[in-house]
């Protein structure tokens, strides 16, 4: 079976500095897979341009068979590559379900029906509770998983998670590991993901991509991955490799 998401030599320069060097990778339909690296090695600018929010200096991206290397995320999205950010972004003033429905409007064009499909999706991710609740006083992990909500109303098929889990307790972050680990064994949703915390990274991903100064400088499985000496060293410089 092809790859839900291939990406084939992508390189991003922003004005003399190169972001992203000639990348190529594939994710496989069903898969969660990490994309880790130091601070500035492109992990958000290679997220920036598979979904059309930059736009490449070079290369392709390939998401369910269509080519959509320099489409605008909007196009992108209604293809069912959903994404969320560092930073989540919802409208703050809107309710939980207003945001979700502004989401699930892309394939429900009318209201009763956008406002249905929001609903579903509160509840599958445990929000209807707080349906009504202004985005803007809901917690960092509700506003985390009205994220991933707001890109399934969008009927998201794959969805690039931004550091989802950045900035929770343990507790929260066990509960969002859980979480995106049912999504994607119950609902098939493919994952690719970036997060910080190793345990977390390790724990979730069946693969991991390691990114360095925007090139891929390693590929496999999390325990072969995680002791690869050019990964030690990216992460801990040379004296974690001599001593
Ligand atoms: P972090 O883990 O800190 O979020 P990252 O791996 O996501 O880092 P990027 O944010 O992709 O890294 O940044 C890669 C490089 O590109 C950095 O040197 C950054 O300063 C630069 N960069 C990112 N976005 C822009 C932009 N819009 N304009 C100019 N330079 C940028």
């Amino acid at each position: 079976m092809a790859p839900i998401l291939e990406v084939d030599n992508l390189s991003k320069m922003y004005e003399g500095l190169t972001a992203v060097r000639d990348l190529s990778f594939t994710v496989e339909k069903g898969d969660i897979v990490g994309l880790i690296g130091p601070n500035g090695a492109g992990k958000t600018t290679t997220f920036e341009v598979i979904t059309g929010f930059q736009v490449a200096s070079a290369g392709r991206v390939v998401f369910n068979g269509t080519d959509c290397t320099g489409r605008l995320p909007h196009d992108i999205v209604r293809l069912g590559l959903g994404r969320t950010f560092q930073a989540s972004q919802p409208f703050p003033l809107f309710s939980a379900l207003e945001n979700v429905k502004v989401a699930a409007f892309l394939h429900h064009p009318t209201r009763r029906a956008a406002e249905q499909k929001a609903w579903e999706v509160l509840k599958r991710v445990n929000l209807a509770s707080k349906a009504h609740f202004l985005a803007k006083t809901l917690t960092l992990a509700d506003n985390k998983r009205l994220e991933i909500a707001r890109a399934l109303a969008t009927g998201a098929e794959m969805i690039l998670l931004d550091e989802a889990m950045a900035g929770l307790t343990p507790v929260e972050a066990d509960e969002a590991i859980e979480f995106i680990l049912s999504l994607n064994r119950e609902d098939g949703v493919t994952f690719l993901v970036i997060e910080h915390v190793m345990q977390i990274i390790s724990s979730i991903s069946k693969r991991i991509l390691v990114l360095n100064h925007g090139e891929k400088i390693a590929e496999g499985t999390p325990d072969v991955v995680l002791r690869n000496p050019r990964v030690v060293k990216a992460y801990l410089g040379d004296e974690a490799i001599l001593g």
